[in-house]
């Protein structure tokens, strides 16, 4: 898909209204914990000043529901970005009305502003109309950056765009199409693997559907599987089942058969006497897991077979951890499989939060081609929808 990005659009003197995704993780005492989210957006900032823009920046932060509330106020971002750009910031009050365009009528070129927390509004969730033309009335060019909330059709990411003559993707976003294109794309460089685990059938059978004509191999592992694994009459204990979903499992598996793709399930399992970091765990084949007890990772036959199939694949997707990876207990499957794909030569895109995480803990992250820094805009992405953030900014561009 071809957007315009920030580099085709004139920026000299102009007021660029930048939306980026700093809703960050914080302690209980309102410090950040990961300055990541920042950093990816410095780059599109960064370019902006440098064109002699005005540079208006906005995002949201957590949940506050459309009422002021101090705790999600994005002063603590504030502080931290002139560290990570070297240039000073200023914070406006809010992030609409009459003080923060004077404030923006002030500015010189180079100048950067950080808007309020878009959702101390009620309108940027409900995408009110007047509340995006406010918006809108701020700036003369629109940038989206923020992956991360591209499949939430709010005011700041979808209707703002309608009330804008300029409007463009930022060096994330673009980045982070391309890459998922890349590696989603309809003729992937083959053998092209996805390799899904995590807690919830029903967040991924969608994508399984989505891609099965496109990846050679599905990696099925995480608790996941185990409603896979019991659509199939395995024994699977107290294993987490989404009952309501064993039907389709059943179908996807057999589709799957039908199109040629390799779907591997676990073989062996490490499973605990209860749900608990301590829990006391043993390896298990299919058929073996007792019945009170809960599979928490996959088993060591089941990494060698994974592994065999990343070391011979050209494009791997990976989304959800192969087990309780937060359980250092339960972790190895998860670690192994990180490590294989950053040691393979095939272009790799890892996506989800959990599943990032254990790429850090696993200490690979450097050597994955694409981390994406989406959650649920990858899920989506991945089942083949139409994100609203994308969609707003390639019909602006077909109008012109
Ligand atoms: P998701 O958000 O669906 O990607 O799920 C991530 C979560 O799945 C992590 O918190 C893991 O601890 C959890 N998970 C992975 N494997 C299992 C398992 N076998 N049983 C229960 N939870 C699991």
């Amino acid at each position: 898909m071809v957007l315009r990005t920030i580099e085709r659009i004139p920026l000299e003197g102009k007021r660029v209204f930048i939306r980026v995704d700093f809703n960050v993780p914080m302690d209980e005492y309102g410090t950040i914990t990961d300055t990541t989210r920042i950093e990816n957006a410095a780059p599109t900032i960064t370019y902006a000043v440098e064109r002699g823009a005005k540079v208006i920046v906005a995002s949201h932060l957590g949940r506050p529901k459309g009422k002021v509330d101090r705790r999600y106020s994005l002063s603590p971002v504030a502080r931290q970005l002139p560290g990570i750009l070297g240039k000073p910031v200023a914070m406006a009050e809010d992030c609409i009305g009459q003080r923060v365009a004077e404030k923006i009528d002030g500015m010189k070129e180079g100048d950067i502003l950080l808007l309020e927390n878009l959702r101390f509004h009620p309108g940027e969730e409900a995408n009110d109309a007047s509340f995006s033309r406010e918006l809108a009335s701020l700036a003369d060019v629109y940038i989206n950056d923020a992956f991360g909330a591209a499949h939430r059709a709010h005011a700041s990411i979808e209707g703002i765009t309608r009330y804008m003559d300029v409007v463009g993707a930022g060096f994330l976003m673009k980045k982070e199409i391309d890459c998922l294109e890349r590696g989603t794309a309809a003729n992937p460089e083959r053998p092209s693997i996805m390799i899904l685990g995590g807690a919830k059938v029903s967040d991924k059978i969608g994508i399984i559907g989505h891609l099965l004509n496109e990846v050679n191999t599905l990696l099925i592992g995480g608790g996941m599987a185990y409603t896979f694994l019991k659509a199939g009459g395995v024994k699977v204990g107290k294993s987490l089942v989404e009952a309501d979903q064993v039907d389709q499992a059943l179908r996807t598996v057999s589709e799957a058969n039908r199109k040629g793709v390799k779907f591997l399930l676990p073989i062996d399992h490490v499973v605990g006497d209860r749900f608990d970091p301590k829990a006391t765990k043993k390896v298990v084949p299919n058929g073996g897991i007792p019945s009170e007890w809960v599979a928490m990772d996959i088993g060591p036959k089941t990494v060698k077979i994974f592994l065999d199939e990343i070391r011979e694949a050209k494009t791997i997707v990976w989304n959800g951890p192969m087990g309780v990876f937060e359980m250092e207990a339960f972790a190895q499957g998860t670690i192994s499989i990180a490590k294989a794909i950053a040691q393979s030569k095939a272009f790799s895109i890892v996506g989800g939060g959990d599943t990032v995480a254990a790429v850090k803990m696993a200490g690979v992250a450097d050597r994955i081609s694409h981390i994406s820094t989406g959650g649920g805009a990858v899920l989506e992405f991945l089942e083949g929808k139409s994100l609203p953030g994308i969609e707003a900014l390639r019909e602006r561009r077909e109008e012109r």
